[in-house]
Parts: C-alpha cells; sequence; structure tokens
C-alpha cells in the first residue's frame, strides 16, 4: 500500500473505512479499536499520530519500543502500548513493564513468566493468547488444536486473565477463514475480544468480529 496522505490523514481515512466496514457488518464502530503499529517508525515520526488523537499503538521488539515509548509517554501520559511481536521469557520483565497489553502469549513458558513478573511488579498487562491459525511452522503461536485448553491452562495453572485471541493469518490465504476460525475459537473459550486484521484486510477482519485491528502502512506509510 502506498502513502497517500499525511499521517493525520490516513488516520482520517483508516477510521472512516473501519466505520463503513462496521455499519456494513452492523456492528457499533465504538466496538471496534485501532491499533496503530508503530514499528520501525521513529519518534518523530509517531507525534503527528498522537497530534491527532491516537492513542493506542502496537510494537514488535521490547527493545525498540523501551527506546522509543518511555519519552513519548512523559508528553502523553494516556498511551495504550500493545506488544504484538514474538515474546522471549529472558524478556518478560522488560515487556511487564513497559506494555498495557500484551498480544502475543502463545506458550506455557511465557505465561509462566509473565506469571510470575505481574506478581512481582504489581502490574497487570491484559493478555491476549496468539494463535498460529494456519498452522504455519515458522510462524509464532498456539496451534489452533490447542489454543481453548491453552486459555484454561493459562487460568487455572498461572491464575492469568485472558482478554482475548490473536492471529496473523498465512500471507498469501483469503484471511476471512482464517478471522472466521479465530471468532469460533474465541467464542470456545469464552473470550469476546479478537485482535485481528492488518492494512491489507482490516474490513474484512471487522466483518469477521474483530474488536482491535492492528493497522500499520496505511498509516504510517510502507516501512523500509
Ligand atoms: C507489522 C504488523 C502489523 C501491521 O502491518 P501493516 O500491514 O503494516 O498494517 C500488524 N500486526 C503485526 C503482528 C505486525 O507485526
Amino acid at each position: 500500500m502506498e502513502k497517500h496522505g499525511t499521517v493525520s490523514e490516513n488516520l482520517a481515512e483508516v477510521h472512516h473505512r473501519m466505520d463503513t466496514a462496521a455499519a456494513a457488518a452492523d456492528r457499533n464502530s465504538a466496538n471496534i479499536a485501532l491499533v496503530a503499529v508503530s514499528k520501525t517508525v521513529d519518534a518523530s515520526g509517531i507525534v503527528p499520530a498522537l497530534d491527532a488523537g491516537q492513542r493506542i499503538f502496537g510494537e514488535n521488539r521490547v527493545q525498540e519500543a523501551k527506546a522509543k515509548w518511555p519519552a513519548l509517554r512523559e508528553r502523553y501520559p494516556d498511551i495504550e502500548l500493545h506488544l504484538i511481536g514474538p515474546l522471549q521469557s529472558n524478556k518478560a520483565h522488560e515487556a511487564v513493564a513497559l506494555f498495557d497489553v500484551i498480544q502475543t502469549v502463545d506458550r506455557p513458558k511465557i505465561a509462566e513468566a509473565l506469571a510470575a513478573e505481574m506478581d512481582r511488579q504489581g502490574r497487570a498487562p491484559k493478555l491476549f493468547v496468539q494463535v498460529n491459525i494456519g498452522n504455519e511452522p515458522q510462524k509464532a503461536g498456539i496451534a489452533p488444536e490447542a489454543a481453548v485448553a491453552f486459555v484454561e491452562q493459562c487460568r487455572r495453572e498461572f491464575g492469568l486473565s485472558i482478554e482475548g485471541l490473536m492471529c496473523i493469518p498465512p500471507h498469501e490465504d483469503d484471511p476471512e477463514p482464517h478471522f472466521r476460525k479465530l471468532a469460533q475459537l474465541g467464542r470456545e473459550a469464552g473470550l469476546r475480544s479478537l485482535s485481528m486484521g492488518m492494512s491489507a484486510d482490516f474490513e474484512e477482519a471487522i466483518r469477521c468480529g474483530a474488536t482491535y485491528v492492528r493497522v500499520g502502512s496505511a498509516i504510517f506509510g510502507e516501512r523500509a
């Protein structure tokens, strides 16, 4: 996707498309949040989005987020920061300290490390379980067949409250069957939040029940 306008214009356009997709699906767009994915965008590139009123952001690397966001938070204290990239258990400490939402809980070891850190720090970021919805060998996420049991394990064994499910469908596939499958798994697990849909497919995701869409290049332009 090409960058056609300023960040502020792009944000307005994405919101307009979200509203239109919600209306077409008979949904209230107030129930769908936009996570602006600012990975690779430096602080000066993020400020225009903040000045346009955007407050929810997604980053995929803990170190990059740690370098950019503490200073921005001083100027804009009401930011909600989401981790949307893979998490190693040795980064659990930093992730719990920095993020308000961690979308990529995908194995018992991470769940256990997060539970311990949340206890230690007295912080409780909202947690999503990432599902490897297309069963791709190279991709992060719990297998779809194991997702509902894993949500249960997070609750029972680690005492974690899970907010929802997140997925990234296979690049080459029609995303819609994958989005529908994630929605079905969410119902089975008793979860209401679904993080799905990116720049190329957030309208389909909204049609399938997304409550968070994660949009980067349609807001900030193509990444280098
Ligand atoms: C980069 C990224 C996005 C945003 O992708 P765009 O195509 O730029 O909108 C969304 N989700 C995750 C997990 C990402 O890593």
